[in-house]
C-alpha cells in the first residue's frame, strides 16, 4: 500500500518553523517511516516541476509555513493547494502574517528605498535594486516580485488547519500530523491548539493581579525583574490576549510573553484585545498623563502587533494623499 504522501513548504519566514520539524528529534523517523515526503526544499533536492506534473489532491497534507510577500509565493501556495487534500497554515508568519508582516507599517516602495538606497550600512552608490528580468548571453532570468503587502496564507488560499506558534512547539506538531495520519480531524478551520489564554498554563498566574492600575510602563530591560506576573511589574504581557499551547515558553524563561500563538476563538483582534485592556487600566486621568504613561510602550504595533498586523483590523498603512 503506498504511504501517503506529504509535503512542508516555506514563503516569508526565517526559518525556525522548518527547525521545529527537525525538532521532533527520533519522531520525526516515525513519520518518515508512515510518510512519503514529496517536496521539503530546506532539506531535500526536490523539483518544483515533479510537483506540478503530480495529479491534484494526490498529497494528503502540506504544511506550510511563512507568509505570502512575493509572486513566487503566491504561486507555490495555489500550487500546493491544489495538489493537497489538506493544506496547513504551519506557524505565526502563515497564520497570521507573523514577523514580515509588520512591514505592512511600510509601502514596498519605502522599504526598497530604505534597503537599497538610504540604510547607512549599505553601499551601493549606483543605488541598484533587484531586477525582476535579467538577459545575458540570450539567456533571461526572472526573479520574483514584492507585493506590496504582506498576507497570511488564507488571504490568498483556502486553509483546512491552522497550527499556530514562532515557531510551534514540537508536541503540536506531532499532534497534527498523527491526527491527519490517523484520520481523526478536528473540524475545518480549527487551530490546532488548546482554546484558552496563555495566563491559564502560565507558572506566573497565581500573582497576576485582578484589579491593576498602570503608573508606567517598563521595558524587559529597563528593571530587574521578579518571578511576578510580568503585568504586576508594569510589563507588557500579551498573555491575556494569547492562546495556549506553548507550555507557557517564554513566562517560565523569564520574558513576557509577546502572543505568538495569536488570539483564541473568542479574540477578534489580539492587539487591540490587549491595548483596550492596558489602556483601561491607565492610572493618569489627564492627557498628559496618560500620554506620559503610554510613552513607556513606544513601538505599539511592534508590541501588540508582532506576529499580526496582516491579518489585523488595521492590516496595513495607507498612505494618506499629501495635504496641498
Ligand atoms: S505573566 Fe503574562 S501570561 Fe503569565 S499570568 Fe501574567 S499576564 Fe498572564
Ligand atoms: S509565551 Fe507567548 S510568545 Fe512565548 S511561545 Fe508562548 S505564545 Fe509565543
Amino acid at each position: 500500500m503506498p504511504k501517503p504522501k506529504v509535503a512542508f513548504y516555506w514563503c516569508a519566514s526565517c526559518g525556525g518553523c522548518e527547525e521545529t520539524v527537525v525538532d521532533l528529534a527520533e519522531d520525526i523517523l516515525g513519520v518518515v517511516e508512515v510518510v512519503d515526503i514529496v517536496l521539503w526544499p530546506v532539506a531535500m533536492d526536490f523539483k518544483y516541476k515533479d510537483i506540478e506534473a503530480m495529479p491534484d489532491k494526490s498529497i494528503v497534507a502540506t504544511l506550510l509555513n511563512g507568509a505570502i510577500r512575493s509572486t513566487e509565493q503566491e504561486e507555490m501556495a495555489r500550487l500546493m493547494r491544489r495538489k493537497s487534500q489538506f493544506l496547513i497554515a504551519y506557524g505565526a508568519c502563515a497564520v497570521s502574517g507573523g514577523i514580515p508582516g509588520m512591514a505592512n507599517q511600510f509601502p514596498r516602495e519605502q522599504i526598497l528605498k530604505f534597503n537599497y538606497e538610504d540604510c547607512p550600512t549599505i553601499a551601493n552608490e549606483k543605488k541598484v535594486r533587484p531586477q525582476t528580468s535579467f538577459t545575458e548571453e540570450g539567456r533571461e532570468t526572472t526573479l520574483p516580485q514584492l507585493h506590496n503587502v504582506v498576507r497570511s496564507l488564507d488571504q490568498v488560499v483556502d486553509v483546512d488547519y491552522y497550527v499556530p506558534g514562532c515557531p510551534p512547539t514540537p508536541k503540536l506538531t506531532k499532534l497534527a500530523v498523527t491526527a491527519l495520519l490517523e484520520g481523526k480531524l478536528p473540524p475545518k478551520g480549527s487551530v490546532i491548539a488548546p482554546d484558552i489564554a496563555l495566563c491559564n498554563e502560565c507558572p506566573r498566574k497565581e500573582t497576576k493581579p485582578n484589579d491593576i492600575s498602570f503608573v508606567e510602563f517598563k521595558r524587559p530591560h529597563q528593571l530587574l525583574m521578579d518571578d511576578k506576573c510580568f503585568l504586576a511589574q508594569g510589563v507588557v504581557c500579551m498573555g491575556p490576549a494569547t492562546r495556549s499551547g506553548c507550555e507557557a515558553a517564554c513566562t517560565t524563561g523569564g520574558m513576557p510573553c509577546t502572543g505568538c500563538f495569536g488570539g483564541t476563538s473568542r479574540v477578534h483582534d489580539q492587539g487591540m484585545k490587549i491595548m483596550s485592556s492596558l489602556a483601561a487600566n491607565v492610572a493618569a486621568k489627564d492627557e498628559a498623563g496618560i500620554a506620559k504613561t503610554l510613552a513607556g510602550i513606544p513601538d505599539p504595533i511592534g508590541t501588540f502587533y508582532r506576529y499580526g498586523l496582516a491579518k489585523s483590523t488595521l492590516r496595513r498603512k495607507v498612505n494618506l494623499p499629501k495635504e496641498a
